[in-house]
């Protein structure tokens, strides 16, 4: 594992570091609270064990911040400590430390502890996957699409590019499942994101929306680019026949409309899937299997 250590004493450092290189970790070492904090700003550690008295930044402050700044990456902390007996351990666990090793520490522990460790981060990686991915496809779930979106986004508004939605959903699906049944219907969903995936340039990312929609995300794409994406998708979605339990859907079966959508300066993504959702509508509506441009934000003229 990349463990992370902070320690301020020279000799506790080394004698710690070496220890858990000797059991095969991958080791970094910081002199105080401070210096672990400016590490885990430029790279994710899994574990960090570290001291409570330094000083700078004492132990409890790095977790707490630690704790603070959680995002998608999680970070398992350890207190070392030489405060026993004087209640502190509830102290270090509502600062955020998962557990605790007294100093001086004996190997045995040592390899308990980072039992525990792994444990913990192994059930919330199972987590975060659950919590991220589509059960049935294996895509992005409407969270992590959505949020993908936002990061998106705000990244095209910062370097001043382009970005698309395209918003697909497959037409006449609810005849699948009532013809073939649900079996086909899942079969078919899996597919198409299958076939979506295939085409998708690596810095563009596909989610299932619901049901039977999917939301593209294209940084860079344009007018024009995202009505070519859009084309290729449906394409490639109507391309060959759809193997189901028992059988065969025509190609002619399994076709769908879309709904591509440039971002407006300033527009937030509930907006722009919103106007790539009233898109999709008039594709539907325009007889299906086929993409429809958003119309654009509307310029709005600020006066005093
Ligand atoms: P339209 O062309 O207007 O989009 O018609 P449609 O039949 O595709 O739309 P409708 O909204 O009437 O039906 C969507 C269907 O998608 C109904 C629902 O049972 C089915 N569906 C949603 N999620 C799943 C799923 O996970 N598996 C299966 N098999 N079907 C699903
Ligand atoms: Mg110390
Ligand atoms: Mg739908
Ligand atoms: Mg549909």
């Amino acid at each position: 594992m990349k463990i992370l250590i902070a320690e301020d004493d020279t000799t506790s450092r080394l004698v710690l570091g070496a220890t858990l290189k000797k059991m095969g970790h991958e080791v970094t070492a910081a002199s105080n609270g401070r210096e672990a904090w400016d590490a885990l700003a430029r790279e994710h550690f899994p574990v960090l064990i570290s001291d409570w008295m330094m000083p700078d930044m004492d132990g409890l402050e790095l977790c707490r911040r630690i704790r603070a700044a959680q995002g998608v990456q999680y970070t398992y902390s350890i207190l070392l400590t030489a405060l026993r007996g004087k209640g502190s351990y509830l102290e270090g666990l509502d600062a955020g430390a998962g557990d605790f090793i007294t100093k001086p520490f004996d190997e045995d522990t040592l390899v308990a502890r980072l039992r525990v460790a792994e444990r913990i981060l192994a059930l919330h990686e199972t987590l975060r996957t659950q919590a991220m991915y589509d059960g049935l496809t294996g895509l992005c779930n409407r969270t992590a699409i959505t949020g993908c979106l936002q990061a998106e986004m705000d990244r095209a508004a910062r370097e001043g590019k382009e970005l698309s939605v395209v918003l697909l959903d497959l037409d006449y699906f609810k005849a699948v499942n009532d013809i073939h049944g649900h079996a086909a219907g899942d079969a078919v969903l899996k597919e198409a994101a299958r076939r979506m995936q295939a085409l998708m340039r690596g810095y563009d990312q596909v989610g299932r929306y619901g049901g039977e929609e999917f939301l593209i995300v294209a940084p860079g794409c344009g007018r024009q680019n995202s009505i070519a994406l859009a084309e290729r998708v449906r394409g490639c979605i109507g391309s060959r026949p759809v193997a189901i339990p028992g059988g065969t859907l025509p190609e002619l079966d399994v076709t769908c409309s879309l709904g591509a959508a440039v971002a407006g300066a300033k527009e937030d993504a509930l907006a722009l899937v919103a106007r790539a959702d009233a898109a999709l509508y008039r594709a539907k509506q325009g007889g299906r299997n086929r993409t429809e441009l958003a119309q654009e934000t509307p310029v709005t003229t600020l006066s005093q």
